[in-house]
C-alpha cells in the first residue's frame, strides 16, 4: 500500500511523543505501526542492564537482498529544561512563521521523519519493495549512558544474521546550512583521573608534610604543554582536556595528603585507548620527579573511527549537491555518536538536520529544511537501489 509520506507531519507525531530518555513516550509505537503498514517486519527489544533503566528498541526491515542500506536514529530526546522559557511549549510541536519548534525538532526526530518519508516516496515509486533492503534501526538510548540502546540493537541483528552494507545516521551533521557537513568519523573520547600523593601537615610546618598540590600542578603544566600530536589526514589534533581539579580540603590549616585532576582526551586516528594512555603516563612520568603519582582510567566505549571517503560517500555527498548546491564537507569534528558502534557492522556516515538549536531552549527547524532532507534522502535511495 502507498501511504502519505509527509515528514512534517511525522515530525509533529514524533515531537508530540514526549520521549525523554528513558521514556518511550509513544514514539516507537508510531514509528512501528508506521513502518509495518507500509510492509516492514517490525522488531520491538527491551534491553535492559543493572543499575540502568530498561529502555525500548526498534528493528524494522524490508526486502530481503542485498544491498542493505540501514537509516539510524534515536527517538529519546534531552528534557526540555524550563517549559516557560520557550517560544512554544516543547512537546506542543507548533509551527510559526514556516519554522516548526519542539525538543527532538533537529536532535533528531525530524530527520528521522525525513528518512522515513523519503523511504515511504521510495516504495511507493517501486512497487511497495525495494531493490534489495531498507531498515530502521532506531534507540530510546542515545541522550544518556546508552547502554540499552544501539549497541545491543546491532549485536541483537547481528546475533539473527542480519547483514548491512551501509548505513546513514541521521544525526543534525549540518553546522551552518543544510548540506554544508556529512560527519565520516568522530574522534574517540577516553576519560581519566591523575592522582598525586603526598603527606599531610600543618600548614605552618610544611616541611614536616609534602604538598600534593606543588605536584599536581607540575604535572598538569606538562600534560598541558605539549599537543598529543599534529593531526592527521582527517582530523584535527587530539586534545587532553583537565575538566576538574579536587582537593577538597575545607581547613585553612591544613595541607592534603592528596590532590586529583579529572580529565578528558578527544583523540583521533594517530592514538588508540593503549597508545594514548602510554604516552600520557610517560609524560607524566618525566615531569613527575620525585611526586608520587598514579592514573585511574575509566572504561570507554567511544574508540576513533573514520569512514573512507569513496562511492558511498560520493554518493551521498552527489543527493546533497544537487538539492541544496552545497558541496559536503567531510568532517571528523564534535563529539562521538552512535556511529561508534554502527562503525563495527557496516560503513556509516552521519547526514542530518542543522544542528544548531539542538539541547536549546527553542529547539527548532524551517520546515522547508524538512521537506529538503527528505529529497536528499529520496534521491539517495534513489541512486543507492539503482
Ligand atoms: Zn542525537
Amino acid at each position: 500500500m502507498t501511504l502519505a509520506a509527509d515528514p512534517v507531519a511525522i515530525a509533529r507525531d514524533l515531537i508530540r511523543c514526549p520521549s525523554v530518555t528513558p521514556a518511550e513516550g509513544g514514539a516507537l509505537a508510531y514509528l512501528a505501526d508506521l513502518l509495518q503498514r507500509a510492509g516492514f517486519t517490525v522488531h520491538r527489544m527491551t534491553f535492559s542492564e543493572p543499575g540502568t533503566p530498561d529502555i525500548e528498541n526498534l528493528y524494522a526491515r524490508i526486502g530481503d537482498a542485498a544491498p542493505h542500506l540501514m537509516f539510524a536514529g534515536h527517538t529519546d530526546v534531552v528534557p526540555p529544561g524550563d517549559d516557560a522559557a520557550w517560544l512554544h511549549p516543547p512537546f506542543a510541536a507548533e509551527i510559526r512563521d514556516g519554522v516548526l519548534y519542539g525538543r527532538g525538532a533537529v536532535d533528531m526526530e525530524g530527520g528521522i521523519a525525513c528518512a522515513v518519508a523519503a523511504t515511504l516516496d521510495h516504495l511507493a515509486a517501486t512497487g511497495g519493495r525495494p531493490k534489495g533492503s531498507i531498515s530502521f534501526l532506531i534507540t530510546g538510548d542515545e541522550e544518556s549512558v546508552a547502554v540499552n540502546g544501539t549497541i545491543k540493537l546491532l549485536r541483537w541483528a547481528a546475533g539473527r544474521g542480519e547483514r548491512f552494507d551501509h548505513c546513514i545516521l541521521a544525526e543534525p551533521s549540518n553546522v551552518e546550512a543544510l548540506g554544508d557537513t556529512i560527519k565520516i568519523g568522530r574522534r574517540g573520547s577516553l576519560n581519566g583521573t591523575l592522582i598525586v600523593t603526598g603527606r599531610q601537615a600543618h600548614v605552618a610546618y610544611p616541611h614536616r608534610g609534602e604538598n600534593p598540590i606543588r605536584g599536581l600542578v607540575q604535572i598538569l603544566a606538562a600534560l598541558m604543554a605539549e599537543p598529543l600530536d599534529a593531526g592527521s589526514a582527517t582530523f584535527q589534533p587530539s586534545n587532553l582536556e583537565f575538566t576538574s581539579v579536587d582537593v577538597g580540603n575545607r581547613t585553612v590549616n591544613l595541607i592534603p595528603g592528596e590532590a586529583r585532576a579529572r580529565f578528558n582526551i578527544r583523540y583521533n586516528d594517530c592514538h588508540t585507548q593503549a597508545s594514548l594512555r602510554d604516552l600520557v603516563e610517560r609524560r607524566a612520568a618525566a615531569a613527575a620527579g620525585s611526586v608520587r603519582h598514579r592514573f585511574e582510567w575509566e572504561p570507554s566505549n567511544a574508540d576513533v573511527f573514520v569512514t573512507a571517503p569513496g562511492p558511498f560517500t560520493e554518493l551521498v555527498a552527489g543527493a546533497i549537491r544537487d538539492v541544496t548546491g552545497r558541496q559536503p564537507e567531510l568532517s571528523t569534528s564534535g563529539g562521538t555518536s552512535d556511529a561508534r558502534f554502527i562503525k563495527d557492522y557496516c560503513a556509516v556516515v552521519e547526514f542530518g538536520l542543522v544542528g544548531q538549536t539542538m539541547h536549546q531552549i527553542d529547539e527548532r527547524v524551517p520546515v522547508a529544511e524538512l521537506a529538503q532532507l527528505t529529497e536528499i534522502y529520496r534521491r539517495i535511495l534513489a541512486r543507492y537501489f539503482a
